[in-house]
């Protein structure tokens, strides 16, 4: 096996993002269910489930310490929300084996010194980790077992017609008798019917200055935390720093200043902690297919995708990568529960404008759910 990297190891998402690890979709478990109704949506969701395990298991068996894995997610609520909570946690239950936990606004506001959060699910199956040593160590793994990696080689052009397949670098070429395209909201053009598939949205992570006993002050839980809204803020204490990411923008450049942004948003959040200085921050690109599920699935004969993850990728990509290669093994054929979510246009420059009014709309429903809640406190 050969893996072709334009930069570096894990300089895309996968390095970059936030470290939260559990079962589920980039889409919502409703919006699949309305595709592809409840059985195959079941199917769905369980392999997602298994991606976490693989996950797990990878670091356990590649003993990967430096990915300081860290139980417990907890989803808060912005507004009241107790019924669906409870809805939701007994489907899981029953549907999954999943044990979610529902604590009351009391429980939540012992641990998240906030007004903005009323209840919230805690899921101690899941867990945040360091997404950048993770993936690291996948990476020397495959060369331990034989495979090469080789950085800083784009692959700029195909050849993907004939038995034998050939992708070309600047410096170089590998033929293979089978291509995996897997570049997610990096993926150029070297494919157009691939780019065309997906629209790169940009995302958010900041990182506060060493200050355990002011954060102590608003956040007294080693989970990651997620509120409930679409593209909502997330956020974990590591060894005394804030890490919080948020905000999604179709813009694909940084924005002059993501620190100053994000800091409004914590201030909002937690006022105790407006006096919190960032030290850093960074932006990374997701690939968004237009029903926000993975692109999985052969493009031609022995050429295949495994793309499109979205903001939930940590599971979804160890499954997705290993539907894909039982399907070149012929082990299986697991990747057609993906057929439904298939290659459409994305809508070149209007999707992306129907993307960021789809985002904004989504924030003005959420906006009107919390005062709704608001008032009826
Ligand atoms: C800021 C941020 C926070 C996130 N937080 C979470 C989270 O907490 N939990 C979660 O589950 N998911 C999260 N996600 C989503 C998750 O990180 C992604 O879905 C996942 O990492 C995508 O993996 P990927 O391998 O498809 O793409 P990437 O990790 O982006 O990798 C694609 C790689 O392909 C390379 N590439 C592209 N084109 C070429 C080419 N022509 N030749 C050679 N190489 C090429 C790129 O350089 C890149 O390194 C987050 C994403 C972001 C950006």
């Amino acid at each position: 096996m050969t893996v072709l990297e334009s930069r570096r190891i894990a300089w895309g998402a996968s390095g970059r993002n936030g470290g939260f690890v559990s079962p589920g979709w980039a889409a919502r478990a409703s919006q699949v269910l309305k595709r592809v109704g409840p059985d195959h949506a079941k199917a769905l969701f369980r392999l997602s489930m298994e991606g976490v395990t693989m996950v797990e298991e990878a670091i356990r068996d590649l003993g990967i310490s430096d990915a300081n894995v860290t139980p417990g997610i907890l989803r808060v609520s912005r507004y009241e929300n107790t019924r669906a909570l409870e809805q939701l946690r007994d489907e899981q239950q029953a549907e999954f084996g999943r044990h979610l936990r529902l604590l009351t606004r009391e429980e939540v506001q012992g641990l998240l010194l906030s007004n903005k959060y009323h209840q919230a699910l805690l899921d101690e199956a899941s867990f945040h980790f360091h997404p950048l040593n993770y993936a690291r160590a996948l990476a020397r793994e495959i060369v331990r077992l034989g495979g090469r990696v080789h950085e800083d080689s784009p692959a700029v052009q195909v050849d993907l017609g004939g038995q034998e397949k050939t992708v070309r670098t600047p410096s170089g070429e590998v033929k293979a008798a089978t291509v995996v395209l897997a570049g997610g909201g990096y993926t150029d053009s070297i494919v157009p019917a691939l780019r065309r598939s997906f629209l790169p949205i940009a995302t958010y992570v900041v990182l506060s200055e060493l200050a355990p006993d002011l954060i102590a002050g608003a956040i007294r839980t080693k989970a990651g935390v997620s509120d409930g809204r679409r593209a909502g803020d997330y956020y974990r204490v590591v060894d005394g720093r804030l890490l919080w990411g948020g905000r999604i923008t179709t813009r694909t450049t940084d924005p002059r200043d993501i620190a100053a942004v994000i800091r409004r948003e914590i201030a909002a959040t937690y006022p105790q902690l407006g006096a919190l200085k960032i030290e850093t921050a960074w932006s990374g690109l997701m690939a968004y297919a237009r029903h926000l599920m993975p692109l999985i699935g052969p493009l031609m004969p022995n050429v295949w995708s495994c793309t499109g993850f979205g903001g939930h990728g940590l599971n979804t990509t160890a499954i997705g990568a290993r539907v894909v290669a039982e399907a070149i093994a012929q082990e299986s054929d697991r990747y057609r529960l993906f057929e439904p979510f298939s290659f459409a246009w994305n809508g070149g420059p209007f999707g992306t404008a129907a993307a960021q009014l789809t985002y904004w709309a989504y924030q003005g429903m959420d906006f009107l759910r919390e005062r709704r809640s608001a008032r009826a406190a």
